[in-house]
């Protein structure tokens, strides 16, 4: 099936009982090859959300299209093909002896041949650093290591969809930046839960602030405009539009709020910028 968007979300409402009403009235939509971010706090649903996406649960009311897939309308719950999903707690991705025969088995359960397997093996284990640890105990690894594994299990299925629930939480400095560096470097669809702005701006276009119902959606510029909505879903900004905002609010900012370092970058190293930080200095 030809489809414009490649996730098409609807009404979507969902209850773990009469009393967990998890996810209310959500709808989104995202085209093929757009990387989203959804933000909220602990417990509002973006976890949720996410397995109903990879269809390992049934919405409770709503439409969910997937990938061409409508998983809204299935009876059995299972996951979506070409959907790949990193789950927050490692534990539950890992299951195999080895840390090579687990980054194996979601491609030898697609059907490929061992050649094949074995060359997408290779590659997901070099891109996550974690070669060096083949032929280790997947259940014996510290949590950033495990972390890592989950990630290349799911890279060597070389998903359309990527699903991702907190990648980055408790890794260290370093691999949180090459894991956010490779990724940026992928072509497919990628979701990203989190409650990290940080990493959501470096890794995505635009978000969803979600608690419970879905409070705002768009990209930073326009998001951070509302700081209520921000601060009900108990996210903080990060340090560089944090800035930017506040001296805005001093008057002494009036441009658009940079987001990223690289940005603010930019506005010390244009000209007029300099000029005026000259004028200060001269006036002081
Ligand atoms: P988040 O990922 O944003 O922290 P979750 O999707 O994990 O949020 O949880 C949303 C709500 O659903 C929470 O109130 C949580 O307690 C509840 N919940 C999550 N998983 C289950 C489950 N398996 N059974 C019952 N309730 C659950």
């Amino acid at each position: 099936m030809i489809t414009e968007h490649h996730m098409m979300v609807k009404d979507l409402d969902f209850q773990y009982d009469k009393d967990n009403h998890a996810l209310q009235g959500i709808s989104f939509q995202v085209r093929k090859g757009e990387r989203i971010a959804i933000l909220g706090p602990n417990g509002a649903g973006k976890s949720t959300l996410l397995h109903i996406l990879a269809g390992l649960r049934i919405p409770t009311r709503g439409r969910v299209e997937v990938g061409g897939v409508d998983v809204g309308g299935r009876r059995k719950a299972g996951y979506v093909p070409g959907v790949g999903i990193l789950f927050q707690d490692p534990d539950d991705q890992l299951i195999m002896p080895t840390v090579e025969e687990d980054v194996a088995f979601g491609p030898l359960n697609l059907g490929l041949e061992r050649e094949t397997v074995n060359d997408r093996v290779a590659e997901a284990l070099r891109i996550t650093g974690m070669e060096e640890f083949r032929n280790r105990i997947p259940f014996h690894l510290s949590f950033g290591e495990k972390k890592r594994v989950a990630m290349a299990g799911v890279l060597a299925m070389k998903p359309e969809i990527l699903l991702l629930d907190e990648p980055t939480a408790n890794l260290d400095p370093a691999g949180r930046r090459k894991l956010i560096d490779f990724l940026k470097t992928l072509k497919c669809t990628i979701i990203l839960a989190t409650h990290d702005i940080t990493s959501a701006i470096e890794l995505t276009d635009r978000a969803l602030i979600i608690k419970g119902s879905l409070l705002a959606q768009g990209n930073f510029h326009e998001l951070f405009r509302s700081p209520g909505i921000l601060k009900s879903a108990g996210l903080e900004l990060p340090d560089i539009p944090l800035l930017f905002t506040s001296l805005a609010e001093l008057g002494l900012w009036k441009g658009t709020i940079p987001l990223r370092r690289s940005e603010a970058l930019e506005v010390f190293k244009n000209n007029e910028t300099r000029k005026e930080i000259q004028n200060i200095k001269k006036d002081e």
